[in-house]
């Protein structure tokens, strides 16, 4: 077996009853890993038959709330499955540390209480933080993973991951517009995961604030663009802005289709897309 993803949510920070916030999960040989932690992470990952103790690490393209809001469910779901002090690794761009320090002393109060009333749990919550810097590279749990730069300014850092096992790679770009460390990271993948939005519906949205969002993202054109001049064999869309309803799938996979003649895959929650 190569690599498997399952997009666990495909949603936005928009509020939509059918996509949980931005996460996915990677499958490759003994690893198991969880990319961002959006909204509705914990459920979705019980949809796909996981707890987070099942997780080999938990890592993070960037710091925007939509792709951490649920990370505290991650932490404490772990902690209270545990057996005994297991670390949950947590590997993600810098000023990770910070949001995990704010997030245990948010658990505070449910620490204690936990600790009081469980005899036999006599640990806090041990998360493991490993900050990361485009151009490195990691071995998690068996599975190689090339951590690649990524453009989403003015939020910075923000990274994409390439995993890699038995010959087979998938890229999850998070947030990012076109550039070359997405090109780089992308070259030649079974999988390209990108997070997109439509500029044409975009741009006729009644708010102001969510104009500001056309400057730091893919386009599902650009995505397409990528996926050609990277040459990878199929492009996943997910993080749709606005959400993509149902009935209107032609219209998002034809944008897509005009840029890129490879096999596209509109992302709904809890599928799995496998490689090779
Ligand atoms: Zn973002
Ligand atoms: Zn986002």
């Amino acid at each position: 077996m190569g690599i498997q993803v399952t997009l666990l949510g495909t949603g936005s920070p928009i509020p939509n009853p059918d996509r949980a916030g931005p996460s996915s999960l990677v499958r490759a040989g003994g690893a198991t890993l969880l990319v961002d932690c959006g909204r509705g992470v914990v459920m979705r990952l019980a949809g796909a038959g996981l707890f987070p103790v099942n997780l080999s690490a938990v890592l993070l393209t960037h710091l925007h709330s939509d792709h951490i809001s649920d990370l505290n469910d991650v932490v404490t779901t772990h902690w209270v499955m545990t057996t005994e002090p297991v670390p949950l690794h947590v590997f993600g761009p810098p000023g990770t540390q910070q949001v995990i320090d704010g997030l245990l002393a948010m658990l505070a109060a449910d620490q204690g209480y936990r600790l009081a009333h469980h005899e036999d749990l006599t640990y806090p919550p041990t998360v493991a933080v490993h900050e990361v810097e485009p151009g490195g590279t990691l071995d998690v749990g068996g599975a190689r993973v090339v951590i690649g730069a990524t453009d989403h300014r003015p939020v910075t850092p923000t990274v994409g991951y390439r995993f890699e096992h038995d010959g087979a790679s998938a890229v999850l770009a998070g947030d990012t517009v076109p550039c070359a460390g997405l090109d780089q990271l992308a070259a030649g993948a079974d999988i390209y995961v990108q997070t997109v939005i439509r500029a044409d519906l975009v741009r006729n949205l009644p708010n102001r604030r969510i104009q500001d969002i056309l400057d730091y993202h893919s386009t599902v054109e650009q995505a397409a663009q990528t996926a050609t001049r990277a040459g990878v064999k199929k492009l996943v869309l997910t993080h749709y802005v606005p959400a993509m309803m149902p009935g209107q799938e032609d219209e998002w996979r034809a944008l897509a289709a005009a840029h890129f003649t490879g096999e596209i895959v509109l992302g709904n929650d809890l599928m799995t897309i496998t490689a090779p």
